[in-house]
Order: structure tokens, then sequence, then C-alpha cells
């Protein structure tokens, strides 16, 4: 029953915990319990060969129990082959885990140990989980937020962080559709984490971006910015329509014209510690303040924090 239960929870899709799916899969694992102390108490009260002892000799038997335990193995492994999950790959080892303690070892402390790696497994998986969820931007691929603020917490001596953020973009998401303005933003990182001078990029939030460059001063980022804003520039790309069929219709039209190629700039604002911003935090301000100049001045342009207005 448990590997079949392990199996049951690699069906689970991503839902919260109060689903009834959840509820029900708690259920099941009470009335698994209830059932074995069931059939181990029958077996002590039936000596006498009986239907009902082949039953339960066959139901306890290592053979079914080895052949649940591929079956439900496979049937994982092909689970975590379609989704690469975590939480799937975690399944894997507790199954594995599992087989030893139940199957394979036989020392006074085997099984407790077994379960007790396959428990330890879990828990990691529930770590890199939450880390992931909460380090990890889905949409962009990028470390989020919280990397952010990590990163920016170990910043000392020189350094340059500089904040991005798309031009116009609420009227590219009216224009294109939100559909475009996802594919839009996940161009616009890969365009961003290509940057140089060793500089890192984050997702901020939203349609905004920041760039953490330690060890260097704004002057020596400027460049790198500068190329990054041009290269964003530069790059046209294909909208992917929602509506476009997902096999090649046949024949091909000849009539059917070219995708349409569309652009986005973005603004980008940078600064680096001084007198008046020391700590990070200022420092990011600064940066924020700088693009609002950035645009102010016409956009799809890097501006420097404190540089006179041209
Ligand atoms: P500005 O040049 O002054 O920055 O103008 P803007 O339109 O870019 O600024 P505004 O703050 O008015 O709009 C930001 C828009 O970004 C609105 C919101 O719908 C869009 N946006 C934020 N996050 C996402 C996202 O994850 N996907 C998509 N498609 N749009 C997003
Ligand atoms: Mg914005
Ligand atoms: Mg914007």
């Amino acid at each position: 029953l448990l590997p079949l239960t392990l199996a049951l929870l690699s069906l689970l899709p991503e839902r919260p915990i109060n689903h009834p799916l959840i509820l029900i899969l708690l259920a099941v694992v009470v009335v698994q319990s209830w059932l074995i102390a069931g059939i181990g108490s029958a077996r002590l009260s039936i000596s006498d060969g009986g239907v009902i002892a082949n039953i339960s000799e066959l139901l306890t038997s290592p053979d079914l129990g080895r052949l649940v335990f591929l079956i439900a193995g496979a049937f994982i492994a092909l689970a975590y082959a379609a989704r690469h999950s975590t939480f799937e790959g975690s399944l894997l080892w507790v199954t594995a885990a599992s087989a030893l303690a139940l199957l394979a070892w036989n020392g006074p402390h085997a099984a407790s140990l077994a379960f007790a790696a396959a428990q330890l497994v879990l828990l990691l998986g529930l770590v890199e989980d939450s880390y992931r969820l909460a380090y990890h931007d889905e949409l962009t691929s990028l470390p989020g937020r919280r990397a952010l603020e990590e990163a920016l917490r170990t910043l000392d001596g020189n350094y340059t962080i500089a904040m991005v953020d798309v031009d116009h973009f609420k009227r590219f998401n009216d224009r294109h559709g939100h559909a475009a303005g996802d594919q839009a933003l996940r161009m616009i990182a890969a365009e961003l984490q290509k940057v140089g001078g060793g500089g890192r990029a984050y997702r901020y939030g939203g349609e905004e971006f920041t760039i953490v460059f330690p060890g260097i001063t704004p002057s020596a980022a400027s460049e790198h910015l500068e190329s990054v804003c041009t290269a964003i520039a530069d790059r046209r790309f294909a909208i992917r329509s929602s509506s476009r069929p997902r096999k090649k219709p046949d024949p091909p039209r000849k009539t059917s014209r070219p995708p349409k190629l569309i652009s986005v700039t973005v603004s980008i604002g940078y600064a680096g510690p001084s007198a008046r911003a020391g700590n990070s935090n200022a420092v990011l301000r600064a940066a924020d303040r700088a693009l609002y100049r950035a645009k102010n001045k016409g956009r799809n342009r890097v501006v420097r924090y404190g540089a006179r207005t041209a």
C-alpha cells in the first residue's frame, strides 16, 4: 500500500494545501492504517490455513511487495520525466528507501534507518521547493526580490546598482496582449543576464529589474549598461499568437503573412555609494531617481544619478 500511495502522490498537480484532493489522500492514508491493523489481527487469529489465511499470505508476500514497488517506482519515474519537479524527484528517492526498508535490509535497525533517510529526502525536497519559490522568478528564470535583498546586504566598498524599467509597457500590453508582454519580459531578462562587468540581474517586480555590479564603480558599469540598453532596443521578436494552431496546417497557405516583428525599449538609472547615499538601499533609491530622470528625458536611455542634465 505504501508504494501505491507514493504513486498516487505523484499524480497530484500543484494545489493549495486545503484542496479536496489532499483531504481525500489523507483519508486514504487513514483507511490504509486501519486496514493494515485489521490484516495483522486477522493473521494472528487464523491458524487453520483456510481461504482468508491464504489471501492474507498472498497480500503480505514479499514477491507481491517487490512487484508493486517496481510498478509504482516506474510510474513515479515517468511522472518525474514528464514534470521534472523537485517533489517527484523526492518521491522517487522515498520509494527507493522504502523498498530497502521493507524488502531488502534485514539488520536490527535497518528499516528505521531507511525510513529516516526517506523522511530526510522529503524534508530536503520541501526546503529546495520553498527556496525556489522564494528566490526564483518563474516567468523570467531570474533570481527574484528575496535574492536581491540578500545580495544588497553583502555589498561593500565599490559597487553599482542599476534599476531597469520597461518603457510604455502598459501600452505594449494593451496593444499586443498580456502573453506578448510576458514574452517581452522573458526576452529582456535574457538580455539583462548577458550584461558584462560582473553584473547580476534580478527581477525587482512587475516590469522592473535590478542589476547589481559588485566591485565596480558607476563609471566602469556605464558602458555595460549602455550596451544592454542598446541590445534590447535593437532586438526584434515575433509575437506568438495564442490562437496559433499547435500543428502546422497542411498544405501551408502561400498567402499567410510573415509574423509581425516588434520591439521594446527600457530606461535605466544607476548609482554607486556616495556620502549622501551610503548603504545599498539608499543607493538603490538613488538609482530609482536616476531612472525617473531617464523616463522624463524621453526613455530608451541610461542615466547616472547626480549626472548633470545635458
Ligand atoms: P513607463 O514608460 O513610464 O514605465 O510606462 P509603463 O506603461 O511601463 O508604466 P506603468 O507602471 O503604467 O505600467 C506598467 C505595466 O506593466 C502595467 C502592468 O500591466 C505591466 N506588467 C507588470 N508586470 C507584468 C507581467 O508580469 N506581465 C505582463 N505582461 N505585464 C506586466
Ligand atoms: Mg514601472
Ligand atoms: Mg514601465
